[in-house]
């Protein structure tokens, strides 16, 4: 079967066009850049390259940028005292900060203390509560990413069976809420799996539309797939591979070359949901600049 690729990297670039575009018509009217923080604690590699992509990712639309960053062993009041600075500070829209955080920062306490006006990443009670209640909200970057790209490719969701593979709080429950709530895209009726979950194969293969984010490269094989289903892979795993001179490849959580032909659509790794990722904070920011979500 023809299927569509569903291409993270260029609907990315588009939405950020749009972004930059956005903030010129701000800047011609007399308004100020959409101003992002970002608080990065220690030397994590990982950590550190996510959050340099995305101070890159704000020079390339437009928006200003901070980074704060404090060695491993900043202590908690500090942090927090660094998080009350930000949220009174109305220069800045948006505050992010990177995890993990050490073992002796309590990630809840400084997740609590960000304004929910400027949480950004959608992480704080007061917004997956506003996500549960269909409220508008900060939707965090990754479902976020996953709704935008269902979107834009106008998949139909309403009425489909929607199978989610992994309950994880950033991803795979969220997901689940959304595709649920009454909206577009939403309206499916959903089921949502787990690692605890019986004869997995037999719910998979019930899916129009199967959002795979269980943390297990190609564990998503063609007999877990219907005929015709469209297939969202968020997983992503860097493996050694000599023969490429990054050292790795990246692969999904989903077996690609084999499911790909029964689908209708599909995203691959790289280059699906990672980008949309990045482009949903952008987005977020750009949403807590114009006070579209609090008003
Ligand atoms: P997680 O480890 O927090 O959660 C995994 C979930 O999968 C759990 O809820 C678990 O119950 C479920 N699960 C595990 N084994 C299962 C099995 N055999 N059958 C059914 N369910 C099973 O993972 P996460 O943070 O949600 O991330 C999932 C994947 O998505 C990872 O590969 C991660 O790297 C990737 N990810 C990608 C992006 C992106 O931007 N593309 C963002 C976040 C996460």
């Amino acid at each position: 079967m023809a299927y569509t690729l569903i291409d993270g990297n260029k609907t990315a670039k588009e939405i950020k066009l749009e972004i930059a575009d956005k903030v010129a018509s701000i800047i011609a009217d007399g308004g100020k850049r959409p101003h992002l923080a970002a608080m990065l604690v220690g030397e994590d590699g990982a950590s550190r390259t996510y959050v340099n992509a995305k101070v890159k990712d704000c020079e390339e639309v437009g928006f200003t940028s901070t980074l704060v960053r404090f060695g491993a062993d900043v202590t908690e009041e500090e942090l927090l005292a660094k998080v009350e600075e930000i949220n009174n500070d109305p220069a800045i829209d948006g505050l992010i900060v990177q995890l993990p955080l050490p073992n002796h920062i309590d990630v809840v306490k400084v997740t609590n203390r960000i304004r929910p006006e400027k949480d950004v990443d959608g992480f704080h009670p007061v917004n997956v509560g506003r996500l549960a209640l269909n409220w508008p909200t900060y939707i965090s970057a990754t479902p976020n990413g996953v709704m935008e790209l269902l979107a834009r490719y106008q998949i139909e969701t309403a009425g489909k069976h929607c199978v989610v593979i992994g309950r994880s709080h950033i991803v795979g429950s969220p997901m689940s809420i959304l595709m649920a709530r009454n909206g577009q895209p939403g309206n499916a009726t959903v089921t949502l799996t787990h690692s605890r979950t019986q004869n997995l194969k037999d719910i998979t293969r019930m899916a129009d539309i199967l959002i795979v984010a269980l943390g297990k490269p190609e564990f998503v094989t063609a007999d877990m797939v219907k005929e015709g289903a469209v297939v969202i892979d968020v997983g992503i795993h860097r493996i050694d591979d000599a023969s490429k001179k990054s050292g790795f490849r990246l692969l999904g959580d989903v077996k690609f070359d084999e499911v790909a032909p029964k689908t209708t659509a599909i995203t691959p790794v790289p280059g699906g949901v990672g980008p949309m990722t990045r482009a949903a904070l952008l987005m977020n920011t750009l949403l807590a600049a114009e006070k579209k979500v609090y008003k």
